[in-house]
């Protein structure tokens, strides 16, 4: 009973603590590169989804106003009659529409694969 409250009163010591710690760091050291990793991977996908989105509705407004293949569309055009809502690149790339021939593309993740 004295040698439990005695155990009990003295904590940890310098040499667990730092185990702790370095076991913590080991772990984040792993956790975090590969969840940047994901996380990067996702925008990409998500990206590349609105890119997909803005060539349906483009191929829609070219079929519905009858256009050219080298006719641009405008986003004004698209939005929000072929496409709810214009899409924006979850880093900030901007969006090249370009003639509905032609896929979409963003400045930053380019051409869906
Ligand atoms: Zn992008």
């Amino acid at each position: 009973m004295l040698r439990a409250a005695r155990l009990a009163r003295r904590g940890f010591t310098l040499v667990e603590i730092m185990i702790v710690v370095l076991i913590i760091g080991i772990l984040l050291g792993i956790a975090v590169p590969s969840w940047m990793k994901i996380r990067q991977t996702t925008r990409i996908k998500a990206c590349h989804e609105n890119l997909r989105l803005v060539d349906n509705a483009k191929q829609q407004w070219a079929m519905d106003q009858g256009k050219e293949a080298t006719d641009v569309a405008d986003s004004t055009e698209l939005a929000p009659e072929y496409i709810k809502e214009f899409p924006t690149c979850p880093e900030g790339g901007v969006y090249t529409i370009g003639p509905h021939s032609t896929p979409s593309s963003c400045s930053i993740h380019g051409q869906v694969p």
